[in-house]
């Protein structure tokens, strides 16, 4: 237990501003990336798209190189959860694709994830992409000084599977985030309220619902990286990176910019 506290660094004020720039870096090249995304393009080239962006505003994607991952981005489309290997296919009317990006800057990563739909999808996958989001809000709002990391993963699972009979992915979690891409603590979308870490002020955590459709296992794609959903249905992602602090959290990547630019682009759904 005193182990466990120990490796969780808490960030000065000066620190957490150098991480919002990170954050906001990622946020603007996810914006970016809503601004081009249309049928017809590869996730390859939305990842190669994604990457000159982030190295023309003097970063580094935190993502390339990391375990051996060899692209930018993680892009994973339909029944891809997350980890998603870019790749040749070209996106179809119908899909969604969800879009992580990292970036390092002036010593710290930001880490933040958006699921877009291309073109027209059905009603079903709307309440998908809009119930993700809004769970990813309920984990923020207890992501506050006195609560505990079982606060916020009891909010996501409760929200997402006993109101709306999603999948909650088990595997995968959210994370303390810093000087490294993965910190302690863990944030599972699951849990019990009341349990794990307590939060303190300074915590930065990347909050992030993996929510399947259908059931919440996944399988390891032959890649060795994409995370599929065991059932084949649709799966979504959003990620938001979150310093914990007394009363209320303060969110330091954000969705304005990717709503808009998502709202502006006639090859993307937004009315979901
Ligand atoms: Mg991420
Ligand atoms: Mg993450």
């Amino acid at each position: 237990m005193f182990d466990f506290i120990k490796m969780i660094h808490y960030k000065t004020t000066t620190e957490v501003e150098a991480m919002r720039e990170s954050a906001l870096l990622v946020s603007k090249t996810l914006a970016a990336v809503a601004a081009i995304l249309k049928p017809g393009m590869t996730t390859k080239e939305v990842d190669a798209f994604a990457e000159k962006f982030i190295v023309d505003n003097g970063a580094t994607p935190s993502f390339k190189n990391y375990k051996g991952f060899p692209f930018a981005c993680c892009i994973s489309v339909n029944d891809a959860v997350v980890h998603g290997f870019p790749n040749d296919k070209p996106l179809e009317n119908g899909d969604i694709v969800s879009v992580d990006v990292g970036v390092f800057k002036n010593g710290f990563h930001g880490d933040s994830a958006y699921t877009f739909a291309i073109g027209e999808v059905s009603d079903e996958v709307k309440k998908l992409l809009r119930v993700t989001k809004d769970s990813l809000q309920m984990g923020i709002d207890k992501a506050v000084a006195g609560n505990r990391i079982g606060d916020i993963s009891f909010a996501v699972q409760d929200y997402a599977e006993r109101k709306h009979k999603y999948g909650v992915v088990r595997e995968l979690v959210g994370h303390g985030l810093g000087r490294k891409l993965h910190e302690d603590p863990q944030v599972p979308n699951y849990g019990k309220r009341g349990s794990g870490a307590k939060l303190n002020d300074g915590l930065v955590i990347a909050i992030e619902p993996m929510i399947n459709m259908g059931v919440k296992e996944v399988w390891y794609d032959d890649d060795g990286w994409t995370v599929r959903t065991k059932d084949g249905q649709p799966a979504a992602h959003y990620e938001h990176n979150v310093c914990v602090r007394r009363g209320k959290a303060d969110v330091l990547s954000s969705f304005t910019e990717i709503e808009a630019a998502e709202k502006a682009n006639p090859a993307l759904c937004s009315d979901y």
